[in-house]
């Protein structure tokens, strides 16, 4: 009753560092070099999802991305937290994809590795946060799919030599909707699905062991005119930050008449300024 299970995961820029994010000029695309990443923190509870499907059930858990070639170390990262081997899709020609050459490049990638009952994936980036990827995704697989997965149950019937189909429970604006969910299933979770296990020290020194192998675009098969810059149905126009700029105004005359202006002007603005002169703190 083993699975065979993927997890896609995306490396993302730090908080920490986020003002040295710099967008080309011409291309309009992100430029991320030198600034260090993390991984994509809901990312994390689909690993962990898969992870416990497997103490379950049995089976591999290979984790995959499509990233720069520093993408290896939060794959590496990954392997300690227990996935079993790992894929970096890395190459030039995939910089610059949008969404759906993003999700295509990902879909071949993994098709190279096997065939999979169950590709997790986080429900949105922390940093592109469109969402967009996992429903894509099961497009181009051709899998059944589920968004924001807040719980997962497998049906193992008796008898059966592989599990089929799971439940799981899709967190909606006002609760929850409950799946059965035919396998194979792409399921994008959300991040009160579990708790991300810690990585042990014993989990650092096996990935070390763990394979992780690294494809370019010759290694993977794949329709070069779908993937991106190139491939992408989406550019990017006009990239700017919104003005933070505040209107400043310096209010003059002796301490009574500036609190009149001020009073005055925060009337003109609508707040209701009820000034209490009564004591406070509730004595006799
Ligand atoms: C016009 C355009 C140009 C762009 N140019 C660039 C560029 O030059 N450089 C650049 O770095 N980005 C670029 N991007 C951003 C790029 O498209 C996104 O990084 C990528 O498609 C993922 O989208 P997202 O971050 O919204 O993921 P979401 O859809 O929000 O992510 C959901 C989940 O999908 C999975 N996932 C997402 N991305 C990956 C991945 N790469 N590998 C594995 N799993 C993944 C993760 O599990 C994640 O939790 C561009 C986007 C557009 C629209």
């Amino acid at each position: 009753m083993t699975l065979k299970i993927a997890v896609c995961i995306k490396p993302v820029p730090d908080p920490d560092h986020y003002d040295k994010i710099t967008i080309h000029p011409v291309k309009k695309t992100i430029t991320r070099e030198g600034i260090p990443t993390i991984i994509n923190p809901v990312d994390k509870n689909a690993l962990e999802a898969a992870l416990q499907i497997k103490e379950q059930v049995g089976g591999t858990v290979t984790v995959i991305t499509m990233a720069p070639p520093n993408g290896e170390e939060s794959l590496r990262e990954l392997l300690a937290m227990g996935a079993d081997e790992a894929c970096l899709l890395t190459d030039r020609a995939f910089g610059g994809a949008d969404t759906l050459a993003t999700s295509y490049t990902l879909a071949q990638g993994l098709n190279k590795l096997g065939n999979f009952d169950l590709v997790f994936t986080g429900t949105e980036s922390a940093d592109g946060s469109t969402s967009q990827v996992p429903s894509q995704l099961a497009v181009w697989l051709e899998m059944a799919h589920l968004w924001n997965v807040a719980e997962i149950k497998l049906n193992d019937e008796q008898g059966q030599e592989k599990v089929q189909e799971v439940q799981a429970k899709m967190k909606i604006e006002n609760g929850y909707i409950e799946y059965v969910v035919k396998l194979p299933a792409v399921l994008a979770v959300s991040r009160d699905i579990n708790t991300p296990r810690f990585t042990s020290i014993m989990g650092v020194m096996k990935a070390k062991k763990k394979p992780l192998k690294v494809c370019t675009v010759d290694d993977v098969d794949l329709d070069r005119t779908l993937i991106g810059l190139n491939g992408s149905p989406t550019k990017a126009g006009a990239v700017f930050a919104p003005s933070m700029d505040r209107k400043g105004e310096r209010l003059t005359g002796d301490m009574d008449e500036v609190v009149e202006q001020l009073l005055q002007k925060l009337r003109a603005a609508g707040i209701n300024l009820e000034i209490n002169n009564g004591s406070q703190g509730g004595g006799e």
